[in-house]
């Protein structure tokens, strides 16, 4: 079988692995993608958090992306009935950016694999890998192209940045249950005849049809905009049932929107909308001697605080980071510097998306009067910050929401 050698591999070409790529090449380490598609490609994940600007920065691929005119991204709004809670970037707790992007996702990641192909990056589209032999000494890959062609790839280190593929998680057996109660989601994008002018028009919304069910409303500066109904599986599945397709379902979706019904009453869907059953994943482990997870393939949450995008740019920023102190011959401890790290993130955005859908996280969105001080550490908490342990909204998340929440209860 034809063979070829590099010092990292690394499996799939989104964010994660995008941007794992860019680092790694910076330090004048060879480096391959293989990516099973050809790009564009349509997938989900189109509003960014602030967080990971500083990732693109550090990569080297902030000034390609600004030079997109992504509809930027400044704050949140979520809406519950009559009520409204916005969150504004520049009025959170502690440094960081105050702004990021909406970005019709197919691309975004489009525009980052033609940037890397620029400085000399090889990425093979239309390469699938099947399966993986990681011993002490050295990693073996062996992919499949287009063509039905199968080769081996012999690499030092192996970067898992396949997303929903689960490459590693599947073939070394590492899955593991997802600690969050089963939700689905129904997507699409939509091209917009009534968008309003101004703020209106463009900013980001997440709309509650009931406690655990969620509209989301990302306008893009192309004119398109995505909509996505996000609830339990049941729920999910008995309005396909009742309404009988995807696209009815998403349409009767707008239509439990108060705020949304006439914007969209006349929608028609650029594509089918796609359905995306139980997304939440987990896995035992996040590293192993030569190889290392990151992005989706590690953990998935839930799309509700756009986490997803900021965990892939973090973890593989990271994992280039080890893997290049590790080449270059400096101990690294994997369990400490890489695990626990990105734990503790996870561990921070996953109680936000339990006490999300628990309602006591909403009692503190839509409390009024508004508490500023409050709010500018939940902002933190929504830009991505979720390791700045000198926010009290990181640092005690797993009771000061729970605790809050009670007390408003108490009191009304
Ligand atoms: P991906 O972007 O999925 O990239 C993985 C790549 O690996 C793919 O291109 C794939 O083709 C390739 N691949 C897979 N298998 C193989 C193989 N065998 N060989 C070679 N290549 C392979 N996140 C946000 O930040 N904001 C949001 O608004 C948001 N909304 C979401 C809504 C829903 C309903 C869901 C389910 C998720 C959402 N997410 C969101 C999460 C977001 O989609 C992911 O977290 C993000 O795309 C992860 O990036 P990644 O680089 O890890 O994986």
């Amino acid at each position: 079988m034809k063979h070829e050698e590099v010092d990292v591999l690394i499996i799939g070409a989104g964010p994660a692995g995008s941007i794992a790529a860019a680092y790694l090449h910076k330090q004048n380490i060879p480096v391959k993608i293989v990516e099973k598609m050809l790009f564009p490609r349509l997938v989900v994940g189109e509003s960014l958090l602030p967080r990971s600007m500083d990732r693109f920065d550090e990569a080297g691929l902030l000034e390609t992306l600004k030079s997109q005119n992504y509809q930027i991204k400044s704050g949140a709004r979520f809406i519950r009935n009559e009520q409204i809670c916005e969150f504004d970037f520049s009025k959170k707790f502690g440094n960081g950016w105050d702004w990021t992007w909406q970005i019709p996702r197919a691309d975004f990641d489009k525009a980052i694999t033609d940037e890397l192909e620029k400085k000399g990056i090889d990425i093979s589209f239309e390469t699938e890998v099947f399966s993986v032999n990681i011993s002490d000494e050295n990693c073996k890959t062996f992919i499949r192209r287009k063509n039905g062609e199968d080769s081996v790839i012999l690499s030092k280190k192996i970067i898992d940045a396949s997303g929903y593929g689960r490459v590693l998680p599947r073939l070394l057996e590492l899955e593991d249950d997802s600690k969050l109660s089963p939700h689905s989601a129904i997507f699409s994008h939509t091209k917009e005849k009534n968008r309003p002018i101004g703020k209106e028009g463009t900013q980001i919304t997440f709309d509650i049809i009931e406690t655990e069910v969620w509209l989301w409303v990302i306008p893009f500066s192309d004119g398109n905009t995505s909509i996505g109904i996000v609830g339990n599986t049941d729920y999910i599945n008995k309005l396909i049932d009742d309404s009988g397709s995807l696209d009815a379902a998403l349409k009767e979706a707008l239509n439990r929107s108060d705020f949304y019904r006439d914007r969209f009453v006349d929608t028609e869907f650029i594509f089918e909308p796609k359905l995306l059953k139980n997304y939440s994943t987990s896995v035992k482990k996040m590293y192993g001697k030569n190889y290392v997870l990151t992005g989706n393939s590690t953990e998935f949450l839930d799309p509700v605080f756009s986490s997803g995008v900021c965990f892939a740019t973090e973890s593989g920023a990271l994992a280039a980071e080890l893997i290049t102190k590790e080449l270059q011959g400096k101990k690294v401890d994997w369990q400490k510097d890489y695990e626990e790290y990105m734990k503790y993130g996870i561990d921070v955005f996953t109680t936000y998306v339990k006490e999300w859908y628990t309602g006591n996280l909403q009692e503190l969105f839509f409390f009024q009067p508004e508490n500023p001080d409050v709010k500018e550490k939940i902002c933190a908490v929504l830009a991505g910050y979720v390791w700045n342990k000198e926010n009290p909204f990181v640092r005690k998340h797993d009771s000061v929401i729970r605790n809050m929440a009670y007390l408003i209860k108490m009191n009304s």
